[in-house]
Parts: C-alpha cells; structure tokens; sequence
C-alpha cells in the first residue's frame, strides 16, 4: 500500500497523487464514495472526533428513529441545530473538485453518505444519496414528503397536514436504506474499476460495504481522509492522508492536464 503522511516531503506527496491520477485516467469508470468528512471543511461536524454540536449530542442517542419517535420534541431540538448549520453551509474545494472531475468524464458517480446538498450544489450531476436528503421531510405516520422550506420550525416538532410527527427524509439508526439509492451504489460498486473513498470513518453499514464489493470485483481503492480507517491497511491501495480539501484540488489540477 502507497502512503501519504505528512512527515513525508511533497515530493512523496506528488509522487502518489501522480500514480492515484494515472490509476484515475487509465480506469473505465470511477465511483467516489464520500461521508461526512468531505463537509467539515464546509463547517458540518461529522460524527466521529471532537466537534461541536456532536458533543452537545450523542449521535447514537439522538440519530436513532426509535429516539425521534419516543421523545420527538428533544430530538428536534438537535435537528433543527443541524439543520441550520446544514442550510448555513457551502460546498467547499473537495465538493468542486469532484464536480470538476465528472465535466472532465473523469468519475461516474458519487454515492454519498452525506444529507447535506452540497455535492449538488457545487455541481455533481449523478449523486446516489445513499443515506436521503435534509431537502425534505417526511410524516412519521402518513409517509407524507414535503419540502423543507415549506414547514415552519419555528415550534417542535412540525407537524404533517395529517397530524403526525415529521422527520427529516433521511436515514436514522434502526432504519434501512432507500431500495433504489441501495441498489444503485451496489451496481456502481461493483462496476466501477477505481474508488475514491473520501472522507468517510467506514463504520457505518452497508454504506460501508461499498469499497468491499468494489475491491472484490478487482476495483483499485483511493482514499482521502485525514486519519486511518479500517480500510487503510486492507483494501487500499493508495491511501492520502490529508484533508480533502487540499488533496482533490490537487488531484484535479493533475487530471486537467491529463485531458
Ligand atoms: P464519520 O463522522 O463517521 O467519519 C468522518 C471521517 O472523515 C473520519 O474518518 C475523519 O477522519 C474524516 N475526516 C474529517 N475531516 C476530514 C477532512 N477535512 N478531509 C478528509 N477526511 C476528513 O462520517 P461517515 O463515515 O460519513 O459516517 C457517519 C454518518 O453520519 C453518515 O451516515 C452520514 O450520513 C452522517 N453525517 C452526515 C453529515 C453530512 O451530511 N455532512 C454530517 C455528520 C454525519
């Protein structure tokens, strides 16, 4: 396995991100797999480290549906915080670079953990959310969808037209993932020859199964994040340590002149 570390100099450094944009450009089809680690450079927490709103709450405790549905008005209290700091945030370098990298026909997809928008936002056009959308909400009894911007949060918690609780339309803990979002990331998985795994703890299941089906059809493994994961020392094959945000700029400003 191919490393980056910081107290390697940036001659290591350019090195592995050459041979990461060589992979890139020789593969026929890319998939980027992202978590909450791409949006910290935005100013969203992620779940795992010190930061934040995930101090004030626990997000085993609070992002669990058997929590919203037992005490909805407490677990609001934590998700209209998120929310707003969700609303607040912008795509940062990470988010464009990879946009940047689908207009260069350089990455097919992106399934992403996150709810946050931001790789629509910045651009990316196919975008699997593999965990659903903050854009939305959905009633707890009636199943109901209704946007977002169309529900006043300003007393806990909204309530749908029919009277029952809404949640925002995303995944909580003890809840499957949407069939359709599932099986897309699994077809991309397992047809794509490289994945980019970006910020991501790959902890959380079956999100985290991704990089294993693609590694088991032969796909070559490529990952951003700051710290090691379980991945780093089994299926990776390059890993950069770093911050996304510094990293993929720089990984496209290689591709850019691959084209
Ligand atoms: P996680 O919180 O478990 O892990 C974040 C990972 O990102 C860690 O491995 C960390 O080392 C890495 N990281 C932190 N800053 C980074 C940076 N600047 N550049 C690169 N890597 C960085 O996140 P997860 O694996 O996505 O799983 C947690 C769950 O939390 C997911 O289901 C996700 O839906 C949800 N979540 C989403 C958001 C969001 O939408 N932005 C925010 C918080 C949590």
């Amino acid at each position: 396995m191919l490393t980056i570390r910081k107290r390697l100099g940036m001659a290591d450094m350019e090195r592995l991100l050459d041979k990461a944009a060589k992979l890139i450009r020789r593969a026929r089809a890319v998939v980027a797999l992202t978590g909450a680690g791409i949006s910290v450079e935005s100013g969203i927490p992620a779940f795992r480290g010190t930061q934040g709103l995930w101090e004030k709450y626990d997000p085993m405790e609070y992002a669990h549906i058997d929590a919203l549905r037992a005490h909805p008005e407490k677990v609001w209290r934590m998700l209209r915080e998120l929310q707003q700091i969700v609303e607040g945030a912008r795509p940062n370098p990470a988010h464009l670079s990879l946009a940047r990298m689908e207009q260069l026909g350089f990455l097919r997809a992106i399934i992403t953990q996150n709810i946050d928008h931001l790789h629509q936002d910045a651009g990316s056009r196919y975008v699997i959310e593999f965990h659903g959308s903050g854009h939305k909400l959905a009633c707890l009894s009636c199943g109901e969808r209704i946007p977002r911007h169309l529900v006043d949060l300003s007393s806990i918690p909204p309530r749908c037209f029919c009277g029952g609780v809404l949640k925002p339309d995303v995944v909580f803990f003890g809840e499957p993932i949407p069939w359709r979002a599932l099986i897309q990331a699994q077809e991309e998985s397992k047809n794509c020859d490289v994945m980019l795994v970006v910020g991501t703890s790959a902890v959380v299941a079956p999100a985290c199964d991704m990089p294993y089906l693609a590694k088991d059809r032969g796909a070559r493994i490529i990952e951003v994040n700051t710290e090691e994961t379980p991945l780093t020392r089994t299926i990776t094959d390059i890993f950069l340590q770093g911050s996304a945000g510094t990293i993929l700029p720089k990984l496209v400003a290689i591709l850019e002149t691959m084209v």
